[in-house]
């Protein structure tokens, strides 16, 4: 297909700049639909990922992962190398925490999604189905060309601070090194309220779906910071056209290492898979 680069406008009057290449609608029409393990991200399915922020130990991620599985979950979360704001909280059990999320996630059969903060240590992400770049790394440039000459499949989050068009060339930069499983994720940005954690963009994927191919989660955990707050905000993603959410959940959030205010408990988790997936069939 010919691309008039120059001439790269959007319906909404914005011009895409040249440069998106290989994000664009406009290079690729269709849906880019992502495989992970036997599942299927984007092209009008729905995706449902559910897990600890962080995976604290292995009584604690089996029970959470048998939860998520009950529930309907599709993708098993567990961070493992935690970029924390302080570092004095706890960092993730690194190494050992893939490989309790690896093996959770066989026992349960779902595939996994954990965050990887440094090219160091993506040799220990083999067993891993779908790698997750953090909020704070979108802008890690050697991060995301590496993961570029790789074929795992990646969730890119937007940086807290940045806007939609650095977002997408955040994924050009691993959609240019080969990798074309890439997936944007939604997560809120920071604004002037504070009465919750992040503000949750939400003209993020309406937004994002023209200007691009690539299939859009919403994160709403992150972006409320508080447990009453993310289902409301996933059923408003739901309904906006996301194709998918991230949920964090704990079966005790008091005893949480990081985050146990935005968890859901697991009768939360199952009532939230029930509700999106009604709102999916209302809107078909
Ligand atoms: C996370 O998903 O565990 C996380 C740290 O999210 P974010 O990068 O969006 O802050
Ligand atoms: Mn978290």
């Amino acid at each position: 297909m010919q691309i008039d680069l120059m001439n790269c406008m959007c319906s909404n009057g914005t011009r895409t700049e040249p440069e998106h290449l290989l994000t664009s609608r406009m290079a690729h029409p269709s849906d880019t639909v992502v495989t992970v393990g036997s599942h299927k991200i984007g092209g009008g399915s729905f995706t449902l990922i559910g897990g600890p922020c962080a995976v604290e130990s292995e009584e604690q991620l089996f029970t959470i992962a048998r939860a998520i599985k009950d529930a309907g979950g599709d993708i098993l979360r567990g961070g493992t190398f935690k970029p924390r704001t302080s570092p004095y909280k706890f960092q993730g059990l690194g190494a050992e925490g893939i490989r309790l999320l690896v093996e959770a996630g066989r026992w349960v059969g779902l595939p996994v999604v954990t965050e990887i903060t440094s090219i160091r240590n993506l040799s220990l992400y083999e067993d891993v189905d779908l790698i997750q770049v953090g909020a704070r790394n979108m802008q890690n440039y050697d991060l995301l060309s590496e993961l570029g000459h790789s074929k795992k499949p990646v969730i890119l989050k937007r940086g807290f601070s940045n806007t939609l068009e650095e977002l997408l060339l955040s994924a050009e930069y691993i959609l240019s090194g080969g990798n074309p499983n890439v997936i944007l994720c939604e997560r809120g940005i920071r604004t002037f309220e504070p009465m919750t954690r992040n503000t949750l963009d939400l003209s993020a994927v309406p937004v994002l779906h023209e200007l691009t191919h690539l299939p859009v989660l919403v994160d709403p955990s992150h972006a409320a910071g508080t447990r009453q707050y993310v289902a409301p905000l996933a059923r408003a993603a739901t309904a906006a056209g996301a194709d998918g959410l991230m949920i964090e959940v704990h079966h005790q959030p008091e005893l949480a290492l990081s985050d146990g205010p935005q968890a859901l408990l697991p009768e939360q988790f199952s009532q939230l898979s029930l509700d999106v997936r009604a709102i999916r069939n209302a809107l078909r």
